[in-house]
């Protein structure tokens, strides 16, 4: 029996906001689609741990799908794919659209780069007859989150020869894992009383890395000596070969469902790559756009985006120049007419600490993806503040094609705060807003998203490169 609305009802479905968990709005199809999605991408960023492998897999799905290697000599027409590696940690893919450049790019960017655990220039060392790497951490972090927890190591070791060795290990199930110890909480009682961003130390987290000593009684440190003949061994390097490599220790955790229902993920370095492999899949599935696109993944975005892999350089104004130059047609006149969404996640309000989020404002787990207008910290400090004009258009683009969307901001007013990529592209002159993944334990070893708002961040990316 249906009871008629009063006209304050009828009012308020007209005038008040109508948030609303997308699980109440989407068809089973829909959610389907949506969960299959999501399998793509544990599966992706099970391959993909640290920016060097994101960019590795993306050429491969990228060849796969039509894209060739960027070349500044070749003529590009409307349909034509392409990609370019920075530096083998930053990539941009690009499908030129029908209209001219002029008109301007369609541009997401996202970042590919996660906290993790570097090891220092020397870190080898044997102490009491254990062998530890020494690490610098690398983001924001909880270090004491990063102890106990089974780690991998990946990344590049240039050899005195030039020669480049490929590592990752702790990935496969036959592989060994490494791991920060803590100290046992029967004897905690001093390091308990420490403040919370003491409890562990930078110089505390130590990656345990052998025990068993070389076989010779004579001389020390054999612990140390037994692991270098076996990197000797397996990679054909000396301990100075330290010295000019990248690597990194990351959680060995696998991407996994969480919960009995299965509509989250968990995983290690969902920010950013829930933006980066959503943006990714949707320029893959653009065939023949009306504007020139182009998916920026980069590096860098968690040390401020400085590096000429990060955002802070000027290498994706360079692209863009020599991409306008092959037109004919001025780079600025390129970057001045292009919009930008920059693709990066943000902070979901978790009911356990409820404090920092205003959760009219924030962002929540299976509300869509978060649009978010301006980030920043104090008096909205170190944020691009997107225009209403801007965020006027996006709404109505998302709006229009059936995208679940909810605002974000991250945090309460002197919460804390943070930024984006998004000031970097404002810098450019380029129309640009937050659009992202909601995320809980941000910046924590095992990052938690739902599996319908990575599908919504897909579903936006995509229906902006579409756009007619
Ligand atoms: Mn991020
Ligand atoms: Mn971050």
């Amino acid at each position: 029996m249906s009871k008629e609305k009063t006209q304050a009802e009828l009012l308020k479905e007209k005038l008040f906001s109508q948030k609303k968990n997308a699980y109440h709005k989407l068809s089973d199809d829909e959610i389907k689609r949506a969960y299959d999605v999501c399998e793509e991408y544990k599966s992706f960023i099970g391959r993909a741990k640290i920016e060097r492998e994101f960019v590795a897999e993306t050429v491969k799905l990228a060849q796969k799908a039509g894209y060739t290697e960027y070349s500044q000599n070749k003529k590009y027409r409307a349909g034509d794919k392409f990609y370019c590696v920075n530096r083998g940690k930053a990539i941009i893919l690009g499908i030129i659209g029908k209209k001219a450049l002029t008109d301007g790019v369609r541009l997401t960017a996202a970042h590919i780069d996660s906290p993790r655990l570097d090891l220092k220039a020397h870190p080898l060392y044997e102490d009491k007859e254990l062998a530890f790497f020494k690490t610098h951490y690398y983001g924001g972090i909880k270090k004491y989150q990063w102890t106990t927890v089974p780690m991998s190591l990946h990344g590049v070791i240039v050899k005195a020869n030039g020669e480049s060795v490929s590592v990752n290990i702790g990935e496969d199930e036959n592989d060994p894992q490494f791991c920060v110890c803590d100290l046992l909480i029967h004897l905690a009682d001093a390091q308990m009383k420490r403040p919370a961003a003491q409890v562990v130390k930078g110089e505390e987290l130590n990656i345990l890395v052998g025990s068993r000593p070389f076989k010779d009684d004579k001389a020390s440190e054999l612990v140390k000596l037994n692991i270098l003949s076996i990197l000797s061994e397996k990679y054909g390097i000396t301990e100075d070969d330290f010295i000019s490599a990248e690597l990194e220790a990351v959680p060995a955790c696998r991407p996994a469902d969480i919960g009995f229902d299965r509509s989250m993920i968990g995983a290690y370095g969902q920010d950013d790559k829930v933006c980066a492999f959503t943006e990714l899949k949707a320029i893959l599935d653009t065939e023949n756009p009306e504007y020139t696109c182009l998916a920026v993944l980069t590096d860098k975005e968690e040390i401020g985006s400085m590096g000429n892999t990060g955002l802070e350089s000027e290498y994706l104004r360079y692209f863009i120049c020599r991409l306008a130059r092959s037109f004919g047609v001025e780079g600025i006149d390129v970057l001045s007419a292009t919009e930008a969404l920059s693709a990066d996640v943000n902070a979901a309000f978790d009911p356990t600490f409820p404090d920092p989020i205003d959760l009219a404002n924030g962002c929540q787990l299976n509300y869509g993806v978060a649009v978010t207008k301006y980030t920043g910290s104090r008096g909205k400090s170190g944020s691009s503040d997107a225009s209403a004009e801007f965020m006027g258009r996006v709404r109505r683009l998302l709006d229009a094609n059936g995208v679940e969307w909810q605002t974000g901001e991250l945090g309460k007013v002197d919460a804390g705060g943070g930024g984006t990529v998004a000031q970097y592209l404002a810098n450019l002159d380029i129309d640009v807003v937050d659009v992202g993944v909601p995320v809980l334990s941000m910046h924590s070893p095992f990052e938690v998203t739902s599996k319908l708002d990575t599908y919504m961040a897909y579903k936006a990316f995509r229906v902006f490169y579409e756009e007619k």
